[in-house]
Order: structure tokens, then sequence, then C-alpha cells
């Protein structure tokens, strides 16, 4: 049995609280190792030894902490086989799948080679008589962030390549259901370069999450997983004074309007709702055909599409389209949530429930499973399953289409399939969702552009990635400077104005 450590000052250290959880693989049921959980008095450890490494890192000019990120991406690409296999053996996506997860995170780590250039501040010449303006982007110091289960090579990056570039300590508190690739990630950073205790990993449960939020000396905190934990710590990250950014849970809708290319929507449905078995934040797992006869097309040509999915495990190579979901916790409810379906009255076009693997009877496999005359009252349509589950929700008009992703309280991703681009560009306009695709159905933002959702998917005010992250991990100091001559004018009692 391995047993995992964290990553302190640049070593592997074993966790002292004498509390473990079991890390398993989804694909056997197997335990294959157990990860310590911190403890406050660890936590708080980490902490103190990030905070002290820290300004040293922030006097390092922005070019020179560029390279560590330049390196990082070399040894990323370098160890990318051995990344996705540890990846696919704790999370349970296939390996080409794995190798996008790391690929999305480096992709954000290629975009923190610019920070000389996204770091530099404002500058006005002659603001007044002799006066200049200008502002500088400070490091806010220790920055933490809580990552879950489902992205562990590409959300930690998404969090600690932007803040560590910037200048901060990070301190990561990964999902404790796939922890080895973040430690990977760690070791990558020390040897591109990154000095001693600017990266830690702790690994843990709610006492670590706690311990961060309850530590003065972090002073902002990046949060991804469900909604009602995002919504906890950024209530508790807040009242502690943290600047705080969490993303929550989603229920991405695409509607597919009459005069979409039918094939195109078929494609992109089988892809996006069940890829990764479902368990991606930008899933699309409500389909929504506007018409009768379009909806009727749909689950004709779909139904024997979703029945022809191939699961299995990622050692399974390349003929597996996804493979078993993260926990046997994880299997229960989304087949709970499919029996609910049936029983308030959707139509299960495609039945996944008994599906099993040969050989891997222990593992959390669950069948592709479609589902068509869903209403909005019904659980499968209001809870996130996070599974092999689409949903369809039959629309007479696109204005209820529309209103079905409008009224729905996550707002993370949707797409509309059409080949009318005054539809696409009213649906673009009106939607209040965070991330639009038109005729791509999972509108992932690349590294240069933000990534957020709205309503109840997002707290906070900036997105992750791209220029809102040096903004989110920055402080703006903002300096009027006369220098030499305007000393002579004495003193003045009352605020200065242009006049
Ligand atoms: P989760 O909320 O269970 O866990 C996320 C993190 O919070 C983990 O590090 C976990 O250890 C910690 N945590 C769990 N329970 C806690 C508690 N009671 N107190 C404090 N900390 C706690 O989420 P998950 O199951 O790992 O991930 C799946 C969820 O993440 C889905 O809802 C998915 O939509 C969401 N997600 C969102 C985005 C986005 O950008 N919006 C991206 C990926 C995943």
């Amino acid at each position: 049995m391995t047993e995992l450590t964290h990553f302190i000052d640049g070593k592997h250290v074993k966790g002292t609280s004498g509390r473990f959880a079991d890390v398993f693989n989804p694909a056997t049921g197997e335990v294959q190792a157990k990860v310590p959980l911190a403890s406050k008095a660890e936590l708080d450890a980490a902490v103190a030894s990030a905070k002290a490494a820290q300004p040293a890192w922030a006097r390092v000019n922005p070019q020179r902490r560029a390279r560590v990120m330049m390196k990082f991406v070399e040894l990323l690409h370098r160890d990318m086989d051995k990344l996705a296999e540890a990846l696919s053996r704790e999370h349970g996506k296939t390996l080409p799948d794995a190798k996008g997860d790391v690929i999305r995170g480096l992709e954000v780590a290629e975009f923190c080679i610019g920070a000389p250039h996204l770091l530099k501040g404002e500058f006005t010449d002659s603001a007044g008589p002799g006066i200049d303006m200008y502002s500088l982007r400070q490091p806010i110091g220790v920055a933490a962030g809580i990552t879950p289960f489902n992205f562990p090579a590409m959300i930690p990056m998404w969090k600690f390549c932007p803040a560590i570039v910037c200048g901060n300590a990070f301190i990561l508190k990964p999902s404790e259901r796939d922890p080895s690739v973040p430690l990977m990630l760690a070791e990558l950073m020390q040897e591109a370069g990154l000095p001693d205790g600017i990266l830690q990993v702790v690994n843990g449960d709610k006492e670590s999450v706690d311990a961060i939020l309850d530590n003065e000396d972090i002073g902002a905190v990046g949060f991804v997983g469900s909604t009602p934990i995002a919504e906890y710590i950024y209530g508790r990250g807040c009242a502690n004074g943290k600047r705080v950014q969490c993303f929550g849970g989603a229920k991405n809708h695409m509607i597919i309007m009459p005069d979409a290319d039918m094939d195109q929507a078929v494609d992109a449905l089988v892809g996006a709702g069940y890829g990764a078995a479902g368990e991606r934040c930008m899933a699309i797992s409500v389909a929504v055909p506007v018409g009768d006869e379009t909806a009727d097309r749909l689950i004709e040509k779909l139904a024997p599409r979703v029945e022809a999915l191939k699961i299995g495990p990622y050692t399974a190579g390349d003929d597996v389209d996804f493979g078993p979901v993260v926990t046997a916790d994880a299997k229960t409810k989304i087949l709970g949530l499919v029996d609910s379906g049936v029983e308030q009255g959707a139509k299960l076009v495609v039945d996944g429930r008994d599906f099993k693997m040969q050989g891997y009877e222990n593992g959390n496999f669950v069948g592709a499973c479609l589902f068509d005359r869903v209403t909005t009252d019904m659980d499968i349509y209001k809870t996130e399953i996070f599974g092999p589950v689409l949903s369809t929700v039959r629309a007479q008009s696109y204005e209820e289409a529309l209103g079905y992703a409008m009224d729905h309280e996550y707002g993370n991703g949707t797409a509309i399939f059409t080949r009318d681009g005054d539809t696409a560009r009213d649906f673009a306009n009106r939607i209040n969702i965070g991330m639009v695709g038109v005729n791509v159905p999972i509108p992932v933002p690349l590294a240069y552009h933000t990534f957020g959702g709205w309503k109840k998917s997002a707290f906070g005010d900036l997105n992750q990635h791209g220029p809102d992250a040096f903004r989110f991990y920055t402080r703006t100091k903002t300096v009027t400077a006369r220098w030499p001559s305007g000393t002579k004018e004495g003193a003045a009692f009352s605020i200065p104005v242009m006049d």
C-alpha cells in the first residue's frame, strides 16, 4: 500500500495527523494508496514557511519567474505519459482525456510566461504639474487553492501557475480522491527552478480547508468544486477578510434549433454528454430540441449512438469512449437519480443501469443513460448528476428553450446549434450564463481568455485564468509622485482637484 505525502519546502513530507483517506482505482474498486489528511497544525506550519519564503520570490524579477514556467512547460511535455497514467489510474478517465487534462493546464502555464508583460502597471506622465501617477501590481503574499477531483492536473495549474508567477507563495489543497498528480506537478515545479516553500501541497479534507479559511496569513483563496461547498468557502473566506473566488456546479443546456445540422448536433451531444463519464463542469447534461419534429429526429439519431458507446478501464486503450465514475458513492448517487427520473415520469430511452464490465465487477462503471420528455420539476433536471446521463427537455419555441437555460439556477456553460446567425447572436447576447458555444458544445475558453460561470456556478467577481487571474493574484497600488520641483508649493488643506 502506497502512503502518499504532502509536499512542503521542496520535499515530500509524511502526514503526522494520523488521519488518512483511501485513494481508489475506480476501474477495479481497489484501494491503491492512502493519502494523509492534514491537521490544522500541519496546514499552519506549511503556511508559515510559505510566508517566510515568499518575499524573496516576489523580489525575483518577473522575467526570471516566467522562466520557471517555461521550464515547467518543457517538463510537463517530457513527463506527459507518466502524468496521464497516474491521472487515469486515480480518476478513471481515458488516457487521451487525461492528457487533455494536463494540456489544458499546461496552456495556462504557457500564458503565464507572459507575466513580465501582464504585470506591467499603468503610467500617466504629468497627471498634474510635475506629477506622475503610476500603478504597481504587487503579489498578495500567500494564496491558496482548493480543487476538485475531476481535473486533478488542469485546475491546480489554473490556480498555482498565475499565483506563483505573480510572486505569491501558494498552498494547494487538492482533492483527496486523486492527489498523486498534484504532488507530481509540485515536483516538476521544483525541478523547473522554483525555490523551496513557494508551492506547498497540503493534502486533506474539511479540517485543512477550514484551516486555510481561518489562517490570517493567507490573503487569497481560489476554490473549484460543488456549489454548496463553494458557497460555504466563499462565505467563511470573505468573512475572514480574504479575497475569494469560488467556482461551483453546473447544468449545461444545449439548444438544438430546427435548422441545426443534426449530425453535427448528435456528434456534439455524444462527446459533450458522455465524455469523461459526464464528470465535467462543462458537460452538456440537458438537450433542448426546439419543436417535436426536431426532438423526434434528435432522439432517433442519438439513441443508437448512445447505445454504442464503449465503456471500459483506461488500460483498454483507444477503444474506450469513457471510463468508470470516480467512487462507488458517486455511482450509487447517479443510479439513484436515474431511478428517480423513471419514477417521476421521464422516458428512459437508453437504460445503462444494469451495465456490468466483465472482469471489473467491482469497478464504478455506469452505463450511458438517455432520457426524453424530462420536465423542469424532476430531480434529474434540477440536480447536477455528474454522470453519463443526458436529459432531453422538449421546447415548442426558441423563447421557451432560452427560458429553460435562463431559469436554471446554474449558469456555467451553454450552447446553441443552429445555422441562423440572428438566432445565435440573440442567444449569445441574452443568455445569463458565463460561457456560450455557437455550434460548439463545450465552449471552454482558452488560457488567454477567462473561465467562469454565472448564477450559482460562481461566487466572487473575477474569472479564472487569462488576464483576470493576474488581477485576482495581485493587488494594485497607485503611486502619485511629485519629484523634485513640486515640493516648493507649501501646504494644501483642501482636496486637490483638476480645475
Ligand atoms: P467537492 O465540492 O466535493 O470538493 C471540492 C474540494 O472541496 C475538494 O478539495 C474537497 O476536499 C473539498 N471539500 C469537500 N467537502 C468539503 C467540506 N464539507 N468542507 C470543506 N471542503 C470540502 O467537488 P468534487 O466532487 O471534487 O468536484 C465536482 C464538482 O466540481 C462538480 O460540482 C463540478 O461541477 C464542479 N466543478 C466546477 C468547475 C468550475 O470551474 N465551475 C470545474 C470543475 C468542477
